[in-house]
């Protein structure tokens, strides 16, 4: 048995250097919102630092709650300037969720049914189901479950989507937790950080519809699942990994239910909460240990931003 983690046992480090040179961990398993970029622009030295990692002989993949495909991660950060070479891979909940209404493998989608709610994207590009069987519904009686892949339109029969503020698709969800159907969620992430400030993510919308009395299956962090893939695409074991990520609830509980040390970025969704102004500001410890205490999240490492 592990022992149970302590809030006060971090280690506040100032950039991931002495951690490396230990290596003392074969597999990062890195986030990418909030950790190697903002969605606009990598942070600062975080190109740099993923190099001095691989030259220190580490493996990288991404796990990512995106509800997009894994290639989509590699297309955007080849856009930020990353040099996706240097990945092992990526894994995104996006692709978990596609690959499992594809195989059906799992009892819980072999008796999940075709027909879906769909609520999807609209100004940042819907999601395509091309390929996966499935019957976009308008109508909730004829829907077997939702499908959230966005917070901002609903999925059309034809293909298209619908604008809808997000009132109208609590509505939406009313009607569907009233008929008990199951929500399948492809971005378990409650808000990301986009520039400076935050958006509504689809756990949002997962997260409602469970106080509404429905089931909802979260595909990626905090989920097991989605390490269990990053663990087995490395093909090493829970202690040879580090996940490092900036949200407390997602990347490190994530992370403590998985059994993987962390390191835990304070620069990224959490900055207003520990009232750090600009990048790379030192976090005040005992702020730290009251938040993850607050969230049950058990940081091994605590640094201000993903740098060398
Ligand atoms: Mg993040």
């Amino acid at each position: 048995m592990m022992a149970a983690p302590n809030p006060n046992s971090f280690q506040n480090l100032n950039g991931i250097r002495s951690l490396a040179q230990t290596h003392q961990f074969k597999v990062w398993l890195l986030d990418q919102f909030g950790v190697l970029h903002d969605g606009k622009q990598p942070y600062p030295g975080a190109i740099s630092t993923l190099k001095q990692l691989s030259n220190h002989g580490a493996k990288m993949v991404i796990i990512s709650n995106s509800s997009r495909r894994a290639s989509t991660t590699f297309d955007k950060l080849k856009a930020l300037g990353f040099d996706t070479s240097l990945f092992l891979g990526a894994i995104t909940s996006g692709e978990l969720t596609h690959q499992s209404l594809l195989t059906r493998e799992d009892d819980w989608f072999a008796s999940l049914g075709t027909s879906c709610i769909h609520i999807t994207w609209a100004d940042r590009g819907a999601i395509s189901l091309q390929g996966l069987d499935l019957q976009v519904v308008e109508n909730v009686d004829d829907a077997h479950f939702i499908l959230a892949h966005g917070t901002e339109a609903l999925g059309l029969p034809s293909g298209a989507s619908l604008p809808m503020e997000l009132e109208d698709l609590d509505k939406i969800l009313e009607l569907c937790a009233s008929r008990k159907i199951p929500m399948l969620v492809a971005n378990p992430d409650f808000v990301t950080v986009e520039a400076t400030s935050l958006r509504v993510m689809p756990g949002t919308l997962a997260a409602k519809y469970e106080k509404l009395g429905g089931e909802v299956k979260w595909m990626g962090k905090p989920n097991k699942i989605i390490y269990k893939s990053a663990i087995d695409m490395a093909g090493v074991e829970a202690s040879d990994c580090i996940a490092v990520g900036d949200s407390l609830h997602h990347d490190i509980k994530g992370a403590n239910t998985a059994g993987i040390q962390s390191a835990f970025i304070t620069s990224g969704i959490h900055a207003n909460d520990l009232d750090l102004g600009s990048f790379g500001e030192v976090a005040n410890s005992s702020s730290v240990q009251d938040l993850a205490s607050r969230y049950g999240a058990y940081p091994t490492y605590v640094l201000p931003s993903f740098t060398w």
